[in-house]
């Protein structure tokens, strides 16, 4: 799965991308979620060890188009952890009062603690993204944010933070079947805005809003991977490999016991 991570001063060439690509794994879609299962299995159990050990603090970052489909991976590849080490942060519009002080301060309050695990379903990133496509800041402004960024990232980093971030890459065409999909499915109408069809045709100014965001700002301490998306079960599978590779990296352990636990009976 490395071939999906941005090298840290290369450009991201996002464009260049096949969103349909499989090449990090040898299997078809049964096997694949037959491996997506397994990874499941590890994921809960790095997370039960992440937790007790209360050291390392992970933060994922989901970044995408329009039905990326940020909520079902959240949805399937935290399968099964346990929610009391896992929160999720979603960055909607900015209130007035979030609007009044700079654009880090709403989300630095939810990055992770000691021994859990923080997903942003959007970010920080969106203010060098929706924000730069539709001016809400003069460019001057915004163009400073990706020295901000990873002034922010690495000190996250520098304080134990394990970061990941994941640019969910569908193409034009699965967002098209994906909204339509939103439209005809009753249970999935409540998910259509119909502000998402503007956004769409802005399509191109995302991708180099995107493509200069990740060319900048991924780095050694805080990586981005452009996961190819259009097949959700592959990109479960991607990205659900790229955080067990990095938990296990952490070599953590569970805590030592109190000594003389051996001797003790329960009356
Ligand atoms: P959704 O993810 O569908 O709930 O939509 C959230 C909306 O909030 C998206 O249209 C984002 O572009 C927008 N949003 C998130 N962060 C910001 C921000 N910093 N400035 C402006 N809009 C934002
Ligand atoms: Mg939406």
């Amino acid at each position: 799965m490395h071939c999906y991570r941005v090298e840290p001063g290369q450009a991201a060439q996002i464009a260049a991308r096949d969103t349909r690509d499989v090449q990090g794994f040898p299997g078809d879609k049964r096997a694949g979620k037959a491996r997506i299962k397994e990874l499941n299995a590890q994921l809960e159990a790095l997370q039960e060890v992440l937790y007790a050990e209360g050291k390392h603090k992970v933060l994922i970052v989901l970044q995408a188009m329009d039905t990326g489909g940020k909520d079902g991976t959240i949805r399937h590849v935290f399968d099964g952890t346990n929610p009391q080490g896992v929160k999720v942060a979603s960055f909607k519009k900015p209130t007035s009062s979030e609007l009044a002080h700079d654009y880090l301060w709403r989300v630095h309050n939810h990055t992770p603690g000691s021994g859990e695990i923080a997903i942003f379903n959007r970010s920080h990133y969106e203010d060098v993204l929706v924000v730069r496509v539709h001016s809400l800041v003069p460019e001057h402004r915004w163009r400073r944010r990706y020295d901000h960024i990873n002034a922010f990232e690495q000190l996250l980093a520098d304080e134990g933070t394990t970061i990941l971030k994941f640019f969910l890459h569908i193409s034009k065409d699965e967002q098209k079947a994906r909204l339509e999909a939103r439209l005809d499915e009753p249970h999935k109408q409540w998910k259509f805005a119909k502000g998402d069809l503007a956004e769409r045709e802005l399509w191109g100014d995302y991708v180099e809003a995107y493509e200069e965001a990740l060319t900048r700002t991924s780095t050694e301490s805080a990586p981005w991977y452009v996961i190819p998306a259009d097949r959700k079960w592959y990109r479960n599978l991607a990205i659900s490999t790229i955080i067990v590779d990095a938990l296990t990296r952490l070599g953590m352990k569970y805590p030592d016991p109190e000594d003389g636990l051996d001797d003790i009976k329960i009356e």
